[in-house]
């Protein structure tokens, strides 16, 4: 092995679980098995080094100019990457040292682009009053963490799920953690790191977060959830390879802020991802989000998923968008502001962490410049005079940070680029210095001038090559007329010749030699210099970075609050009026599903319906047929539910909600092949989970349960969880179903009310009209649904003969009826069944009166 190629194999066995690659001039070259997934991935060429030798080692490059190019998509598919650069002046003939300086994840990598959440979570287990699970995630591209603790083993794990992270930490000493990290596999494709807690965590976390102590942390650092997050912070340590600047917050969440809502109810209410192929525009958030920056887009995603039983910040939150949305001019103004701006929490990490980059800079400059206009800023003046939550943006800080932007407002220019940043006027010696490097060629061309004016050669050209530098060249023709007007004594003329060509020599002079070098000086200080000033900006926005990430999070708050109120006057949404937990009530007037109503055809309305649920009325079965509307007014009702838990306006006319403990939605047969469940047990094990999570006070959707077996399971099972939701939990629920057996429960329980889907129905068609009325459904209308979806008649008129042979009992089936419910007690009775027999073999066409007064004594005999 070749020093380099052992200097290779010590980095990689430190980083054994990365890909390691290694600087190498030019380039960042990859060897044996890196350089195969490289070559796979980035779709690049693979080489061989010492091509003849018995076992060629593979390698692949890639130039580090374009390095960033390729990083995105090594980490999307979820590679670690450690990045080993050179250190130090490069000598020829020396190995170069060379250090991993950085370790790219996916949980960890800072892009730009990204305005979703990049989780990264940290995963313990500890015995402790406040449960046995322990988390800390965040997202280190805007410094913002949390800790949690579960008692419960489920709900714990639906969290994982629910968070998504890109990368998940789990502390070897896990308790189930072969168990764990198959469920995780399961569901997500997070990157799963096993790692160790620092020994002494207490003493890790203020050393590192430059504290005394971490009571102020309060819980959110409290034993046992100090060693998670020092875990945490211990991984990103370790990846960053340096101290970490930029943790803005550390919060705890607590159980009881929150409403429960979990990973198959939010996808079954497709609020991020619709069913059908997982499409995004098909769904709750793509309808309501209209948010006009990453600070407003990740907050949107928080809020959402995260919905909250607080009475008092959720009014807080209507407030602001009512008086938005009374506002107009001023919401708009303040979504035109927000437009302008970056993201500047990404801005802020990718300075401190990554780069410290002058357009980065200018960007943060201008971002700040359209917040700190004085005359025009709303943003500024909307967030001073208001409070969100636990922001508080007050003076002090606004001074700080207007400081902060003044000092960089005066050095950086608006259009900086890498090289040139440094406004004019700001130092002297870069103006200076600027002023050479740039004019450069002007002194070069006076030079030429005068040396063709000296020697009277008019053909003398002044050129530059990289590596030579400046040089005079003639032809071969003149050079004796150079030549012998050359004067050692005058140093703008003492030519010595460096260089014989073919057809040209070239010459240099004292006084070009001069100028080169001053040249190659000015332009060295144009780029220390402006470096220098760069630097300097560096410890301010270390220091400066959380309130400036707190005002960025009052942006978001902002382009919340105006992306709802603007939302809402569009299409006419209302304000919710919230009521205690304890009221158990939910009143809506008119409510429609944001997503089906956006996406209607043209030529069709949505019809608009009510709900009414209170102590009374906790059940309500819902019945009518397919394509009735029956899926679309549950899920209608969850998404008002959940978007006034967000503090949102809702889609209705009016609508009066308690406040409830959690929402629920499960969905009949949802197809999880993949993950190798029969779907009927997925079905029963999502519906395990609710039932025995749920209270009086959860507000649940239960969507054609028990599809997924046979009729008669299924009904029994339908009919028993309906009869333990009405008995026993009590929770407000709301179940569809085209099993009309089940609306007899509103005959043996008083909170039990039977709902259907309109049919308009005369001779020649039947409409749906998609409107929920009072009472159970009594016929299914399959066949009609087979018409709407246009099946040939024959088919149709075949399936009618089948219907009307089935309902005469002609032909056995193994399934219910799904109509005649209520005579199912009667068919037991021979006699009316004869009659009934009778009279279906009646033709009336063909018969005469004579026959018609036969067959009415012949039944009458019956
Ligand atoms: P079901 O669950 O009863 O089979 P769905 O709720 O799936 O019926 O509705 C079927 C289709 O009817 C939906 O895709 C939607 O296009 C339309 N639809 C449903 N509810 C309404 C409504 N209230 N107004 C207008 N169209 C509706
Ligand atoms: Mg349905």
């Amino acid at each position: 092995m070749t020093p380099a190629q052992k200097q290779y194999m010590e980095l990689k066995s430190q980083n054994k679980d990365c890909l390691l690659l290694f600087r190498m001039g030019d380039f960042y070259e990859a060897f044996f098995q890196d350089a195969k997934t490289l070559s796979k991935e980035l779709d690049i060429v693979l080489t061989y080094k010492d091509k003849n030798c018995n076992n060629p080692t593979p390698m692949a490059g890639v130039p580090f100019h374009s390095i960033d190019k390729y990083l995105p998509k090594l980490i999307q598919k979820g590679y670690k990457i450690a990045i080993a650069e050179q250190i130090g002046t490069v000598i020829p003939g020396q190995l170069v040292k060379r250090e991993v300086v950085n370790i790219l994840t996916p949980g960890t990598f800072l892009d730009q682009e990204n305005k979703d959440y990049n989780y990264i979570c940290a995963i313990t287990s500890f015995e402790s009053n406040e449960g046995n699970y322990h988390i800390a995630y965040g997202d280190f591209s805007i410094g913002e963490y949390f800790t949690k603790s579960f008692i419960d083993f489920e709900k714990f794990l639906n969290y994982i799920i629910k968070l998504n992270a890109n990368e998940i930490i789990l502390d070897i000493d896990f308790l189930q953690k072969q168990e764990l990290k198959e469920q995780i596999k399961m569901y997500l494709s997070s990157l799963i790191n096993i790692y160790d807690i620092p020994y002494d965590s207490e003493s890790f976390l203020k050393n590192n977060l430059n504290v005394e102590s971490l009571d102020g942390f309060g819980k959110s650092l409290s034993n046992p959830r100090d060693k998670s997050f020092a875990m945490l912070l211990n991984y990103l340590l370790n990846t960053q390879k340096q101290s970490l600047k930029n943790i803005n917050k550390i919060s705890y969440i607590s159980e009881d802020e929150q409403v429960n809502l979990d990973q198959n109810t939010i996808r079954n209410l497709e609020i991020f991802k619709s069913s059908y192929e997982g499409d995004k525009k098909h769904t709750l958030f793509s309808v309501i989000n209209n948010t006009k920056s990453g600070m407003g887009n990740r907050k949107m995603i928080d809020i959402i998923s995260n919905p909250i039983k607080n009475i008092i910040k959720l009014n807080k939150r209507l407030e602001h968008i009512d008086f938005l949305k009374n506002n107009e001019e001023l919401c708009q103004n303040l979504i035109q502001e927000i437009q302008k701006l970056n993201d500047i929490p990404k801005i802020i990490s990718s300075i401190i962490y990554k780069r410290n980059s002058p357009v980065l800079r200018a960007k943060l400059k201008n971002s700040l410049s359209t917040i700190f206009n004085k005359e025009k800023s709303k943003i500024l003046e909307y967030i001073q005079n208001n409070n969100f939550e636990n922001i508080n943006i007050n003076q002090e800080k606004i001074n700080k940070i207007l400081n902060f932007f003044n000092k960089i407002d005066i050095a950086i220019s608006e259009q900086a680029n890498e090289n040139e940043y440094i406004k004019e006027g700001y130092s002297e010696i870069i103006d200076n210095a600027r002023n050479l490097a740039n004019n450069s060629s002007e002194l070069i061309l006076k030079y030429q001038q005068e040396i063709v004016n000296h020697t009277k050669v008019n053909a003398i050209k002044i050129k530059y090559i990289k590596n030579q530098g400046y040089f005079i060249e003639t032809s071969k023709k003149d050079c004796k007329d150079l030549e012998k007007t050359s004067n050692v004594n005058i140093d703008k003329f003492d030519f010595v010749r460096v260089q014989t060509l073919k057809n040209q020599e070239r010459y240099i002079s004292t006084y070009l030699q001069n100028i080169q070098e001053e040249i190659f000086k000015s332009k060295e200080k144009l780029v220390q210099e402006q470096k220098k000033i760069l630097e300097n900006l560096l410890s301010d926005i270390t220091i400066l970075n959380q309130d400036l990430n707190e005002l960025s999070e009052g942006i978001g708050f902002i382009d919340i609050f105006t992306n709802i109120a603007d939302l809402s006057n569009k299409n006419g949404w209302c304000k919710p009026t919230i009521t205690d937990i304890d009221q158990k009530k939910i009143d809506i007037k008119q409510g429609r599903h944001p997503v089906i109503e956006k996406y209607l055809p043209i030529n069709e309305n949505f019809v608009a319906n009510d709900l009414f649920i209170d102590e009374k009325s906790t059940i309500q079965i819902i019945t009518g047929p397919n394509m009735g509307g029956k899926s679309t007014y549950l899920r209608q009702n969850a998404i008002i539910v959940l978007l006034a838990h967000c503090g949102f306006f809702v889609p209705a006319k009016t609508a009066k909600i308690s406040i409830v403990d959690g929402i629920y939605a499960r969905v009949g047969s949802g197809d999880i092949i993949a993950k190798n469940q029969s779907t009927f047990l997925t079905e029963m094990i999502e519906l395990a989970n609710i039932i025995n999570n749920s209270s009086e006070k959860s507000f649940i959707i239960l969507d054609e349960l028990g599809r997924g077996t046979s009729t008669y399971d299924g009904v029994a099972i339908a009919k028993s969880i309906v009869q333990f939701i009405a008995e026993k939990t009590k929770a407000k629920t709301m179940f569809a179903t085209h099993y009309h057996e089940l609306i007899d429960l509103e005959k043996k329980y008083k909170n039990v009310k039977n709902y259907s889907v309109a049919v308009y129905e005369n001779q020649k068609e039947v409409v749906f009209l998609k409107k929920i009325v009072k009472g159970g459904a009594n016929k299914s209308y399959g066949i009609d649904v087979a018409k709407i979806a246009g099946l040939p008649n024959e088919i149709l008129n075949n399936a009618k003969k089948h219907l009307k042979d089935f309902e005469n009992n002609k032909i056995n089936i193994t399934a219910t009826p799904l109509f005649e419910f209520e005579d199912k007690s009667k068919q037991d009775n021979e006699e009316l069944k004869k009659i009934k027999n009778e009279l279906n073999n009646i033709d009336i066409n063909n018969i005469t009166p004579i026959q018609a007064m036969q067959i009415l004594s012949k039944l009458k005999n019956i």
